[in-house]
């Protein structure tokens, strides 16, 4: 049985440090946006019920609306048709939200070209240098774009021809999906998949092998700059919803300093 009081003296002295992965959610959080007639998700937006007033003379409350896939969430399985007869956000495991981080980072090359598209090479050599993957791995794909996250029109990059974010090939989400047994990939983006995902050979490959694979998607993490390349834990968060398709989530890593 692991004795887990040496990680609580950790955590209490600092030297393991719990990162917040998470954006802050408010009205002008940036949000998915589809071409009509497709729905569109909610942006996030408090109501106050009171504000210690005389709808409440000492409590300050507040209602809120919002998608389920706005700001920092989860994507369930059940989110795409791949994963119908999947999970729900309320029946991932628990023990399934928790795991070893995999940091990836393209910064570099995401700086070059917004359009990047990690492969199945870069996979390779990744595990060439750091290891294999290990079983219940978050795959965290760094690209840095989160330093967008705060102006929508940086953060969706669109042109004529749509958006130019970064993202994953087909070859490398079946890779992922199939031959891997992690539990997902956490994005700096909007979504898992990239801007120009809908016209891939498989339209959004993240999403359709992912999540048609029982694996779970993040997105728009913070902070991703502050892991290590191995070695950090992270602990994703969604709301338990009844037959939601996913959550605004908090994301958090213990990263040993
Ligand atoms: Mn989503």
């Amino acid at each position: 049985m692991a004795d887990l009081s040496a990680l609580a003296k950790e955590i209490v002295a600092g030297s393991v440090e719990v990162v917040d992965l998470t954006a802050p959610l408010h009205e002008n959080t940036p949000i998915l946006m589809l071409p009509e007639p497709m729905g569109q998700t909610a942006r996030f937006k408090l109501e106050e019920i009171s504000n210690y007033d005389d709808r409440g003379p000492a409590w300050y409350w507040n209602n809120f609306h919002t998608g389920e896939h706005t700001g920092t969430h989860f994507d369930a399985p059940i989110h795409w048709v791949t994963g119908k007869n999947l999970d729900d956000v309320s029946q991932v495991p628990a023990q399934r939200l928790v795991g070893p981080a995999c940091v990836m980072d393209f910064t570099k090359e995401v700086e070059a070209n917004p359009d990047f598209l990690l492969d199945v090479p870069h996979i390779k050599a990744w595990e060439e240098k750091n290891g294999a993957i290990p079983k219940n791995a978050w795959i965290m794909f760094r690209t840095g774009w989160s330093k967008y996250g705060e102006d929508a029109v940086k953060y969706a990059n669109a042109d004529a021809n749509g958006p130019h974010t970064p993202g994953l090939t087909v070859a490398a989400a079946e890779h992922f999906a199939t031959k891997t047994e992690i539990l997902g990939m956490g994005v700096e983006t909007v979504g898992t998949d990239a801007g120009g995902a809908f016209g891939f050979s498989t339209p959004f490959p993240c999403h359709a092998l992912f999540l048609g694979n029982n694996k779970y998607g993040l997105t728009q993490l913070r902070n991703l700059d502050k892991l290590p390349t191995t070695g950090a834990i992270v602990i994703a968060a969604p709301l338990k919803i009844v037959k939601g398709s996913g959550s605004p989530c908090r994301v958090l890593a213990l990263v040993s300093k």
